[in-house]
């Protein structure tokens, strides 16, 4: 094991085999990785990578989404070459992105895509009229007051069902509405402006669009105060409410379900009501005048897609007051996503075709394999459980299954109409079939063969009404793995992300499943107890982490991903050392194999992040900044504190650590 004393002054010998998972030139020796070890993976990195323009943060997961971008680019700029010689599936992705790339005809166009959908809104006349409304935008993926579509039943795990759920805001979080600081005052006040021009941009005067604009700000604060927060919403418990129709009518009697629910085509007794008190709140609106609302929430959808003044005004908003953003990604960017996200099975399939390597899918399911019985052992060696909980988590974790890469079967668009020159009409078709697909799986049995997310997406989840771990090909790659790379570094980066997923099986939420994915308590209350004495422990730690400026993490909201990262790396570390144990890795680039697997889960993580940006997250993401994701974890981590060579009292080790896993 090295010491930090001759860290620096490894021999030339063991410099010169550079080490590939890891980046060197990522480093600042200037730093101490027992004072600030997120400082010393990445200083030099965050220093020579400025954030892009274009961008509200830039970081390693970034570099990567950018390179798989450009593939899609690639693939996209092919299939947009009108030809014969393409097959169904190019024609339709090449021509979504020839339609999204062609901003002459979307200027020549204006409004009148959207403007029959305005008119119908300002018709509407009574109850009846306002629930058909309600519903044809939602079916094309409009947002309007709540949301409606199928999920789980998390207490029958086996079947699919209608599920309710709160809705209808266009500002990212409740808080916003509702937090009366300085900064939430004035970003409200922006907001308004921006409503006020986008509705002149429409057409109104400017008296009308200033009277719209209150209009709307008064229908989304209403429904911000009835919504359930973040962390109530990470509950299973709380968002379990089955009722029939007849009690979602005495719940909301002002809102005609029977129309709106006809005009889905949708049939069904009961249905998991996820936020009463949202639904019966939202009820004390609908005799107001919704139609301003309802207008905004079709120019807001439409708004990247429409002529330029209107494009320019929503980035202005919604990217640089939110997120700090300066200027516009470049239009291929936007184009790309937006067959990524209406498509994505089709446009998936090809990425896979020419980026993903067979190899990786091997390699990644040993490891995963590895790591699974890690857990195992894991599990019996916990002191703090007893033996009975203990043998339901092995029967659990025995259960996950696995999903490396892709799905097994493409969804098939053949239905879903796609021209050259309709931008509006494409995207309007493409979220129509997508969420019809979403609703005919009501009262069907549930096909744990979908996947949550397309093949290029740099992530990965675990589920936990399914209990499986999905891993799509976007993320098996540099800087996560490295065909032929350093086992060390492979086992800090993916093998901590396998770990990761893995753990959200027994996380503060996940833990509330069986492998059945059935919504079940099966802990003692003792040991129901000690965990959550233990993930207090963790609640506590990151409520001490600062986003930015007075904004502090809140670690109730992060607490299943802070779970996740501490128990993750534990898990991969066990495995590194098992395989360490069959066959030595030998010093490189100057570190220890131990030391090469922090310094590439710390790189995993390196970040530049925008003020704004980061005061968002803080609010609505239930992931921690990266410099917590790196710091957090490994002041809790012992196995770290030694490689390094960390001693009491230094920031790196805590003096208060907190295990849960
Ligand atoms: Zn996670």
């Amino acid at each position: 094991m090295r010491l930090p004393a001759i860290l620096f002054a490894a021999s030339a010998a063991a410099f010169a085999q550079a080490p590939t998972g890891i980046d060197l030139g990522a480093i600042d020796r200037a730093a101490q990785p027992c004072n600030d070890f997120y400082q010393y993976a990445c200083g030099t990195w965050m220093k020579n990578n400025p954030i892009p323009a274009d961008q509200a943060g830039w970081g390693r997961f970034n570099e990567l989404a950018d390179r798989n971008r450009r593939v899609l680019r690639t693939i996209l700029e092919k299939a947009a070459v009108d030809s014969s010689a393409r097959t169904p599936a190019e024609q339709k992705i090449g021509d979504a992105y020839a339609s999204c790339m062609d901003e002459k005809t979307i200027e020549a166009k204006g409004l009148a895509p959207i403007r029959p959908e305005l008119d119908r809104i300002l018709r509407i006349s009574g109850k009846q009229a306002l629930a058909e409304e309600v519903a044809r935008l939602q079916s094309y993926g409009i947002s309007a007051l709540f949301r409606f579509g199928s999920g789980q039943d998390s207490k029958d795990a086996t079947k699919t069902i209608a599920q309710l759920g709160q809705g209808g805001i266009s500002l990212p979080d409740r808080d916003y509405y509702l937090k009366t600081d300085a900064k939430s005052v004035e970003i409200r006040a922006k907001y308004l402006a921006h409503l006020r021009k986008m509705f002149e941009l429409a057409g109104r005067t400017p008296a009308e669009a200033e009277g719209d604009a209150k209009s709307v700000m008064e229908v989304e604060t209403s429904l911000a105060k009835v919504s359930m927060d973040r962390v109530a919403l990470r509950d299973p418990q709380k968002r379990y409410n089955m009722r029939t129709v007849a009690q979602l009518v005495a719940l909301a009697p002002d809102f005609d379900w029977s129309t709106y629910m006809k005009t889905l085509g949708v049939s069904v007794e009961s249905l998991n009501v996820s936020a009463p008190d949202f639904i019966q709140g939202m009820n004390g609106i609908l005799g107001g005048n919704l139609k301003p609302y309802l207008a905004w929430q079709v120019l807001n959808t439409a708004a990247p897609r429409l002529p330029s003044a209107f494009v320019k005004q929503d980035f202005e908003f919604f990217s640089k007051t939110l997120s700090g953003i300066e200027v516009m990604p470049e239009r291929w960017k936007t184009c790309s996503l937006l067959v990524d996200r209406g498509l994505g099975e089709a446009l998936g399939q090809k990425y896979v075709e020419v980026a993903f390597g067979k190899s990786g899918k091997e390699r990644t399911l040993q490891m995963v394999g590895e790591i699974e019985s890690e857990m195992a052992e894991d599990i019996l060696a916990i002191p703090w459980m007893s033996e009975a909980t203990k043998q339901q988590s092995l029967a659990k974790l025995k259960l996950v299954a696995n999903k490396i890469g892709y799905p097994d079967q493409w969804r098939d668009y053949s239905s879903v109409k796609i021209t050259r020159d309709d931008l509006l009409g494409n995207v309007s078709r493409m979220d129509a079939f997508n969420y019809r697909r979403m609703l005919d799986k009501i009262g069907r049995p549930l096909d744990k063969s979908e996947w949550s997310m397309t093949p290029p997406t740099v992530n990965a989840y675990y589920s936990p009404a399914m209990n499986n771990i999905n891993f799509p090909a976007g993320i098996l790659q540099p800087p996560f793995y490295f065909r032929d790379g350093d086992e060390a570094a492979n086992y800090g980066a993916i093998g901590a992300v396998v770990g990761h997923e893995l753990t959200h099986g027994f996380d503060d939420q996940g833990r509330q499943y069986d492998g059945e994915g059935n919504l079940r308590d099966w802990w003692t209350p003792e040991d129901a107890k000690a965990f959550q004495d233990r993930a207090d422990c963790i609640v506590n730690e990151y409520s001490g982490f600062v986003a930015s400026g007075d904004v502090k993490l809140n670690g109730r909201l992060t607490l299943g991903e802070n779970g996740a990262d501490n128990g993750g790396i534990r898990l991969a570390y066990m495995a590194l050392m098992d395989s360490l144990a069959k066959h030595t890795l030998s010093e490189m680039g100057g570190y220890t194999p131990e030391q090469r697997f922090f310094l590439a889960y710390g790189q995993i993580w390196c970040q530049n992040i925008r003020d704004e940006e980061a005061r968002k997250q803080a609010l609505t993401n239930p992931h921690s900044l990266g410099r917590y994701r790196v710091n957090g974890v490994l002041q809790n981590m012992p196995e770290f504190q030694k490689a390094f060579g960390c001693k009491t009292g230094q920031p790196m080790v805590s003096p208060n650590a907190c295990r849960v896993w």
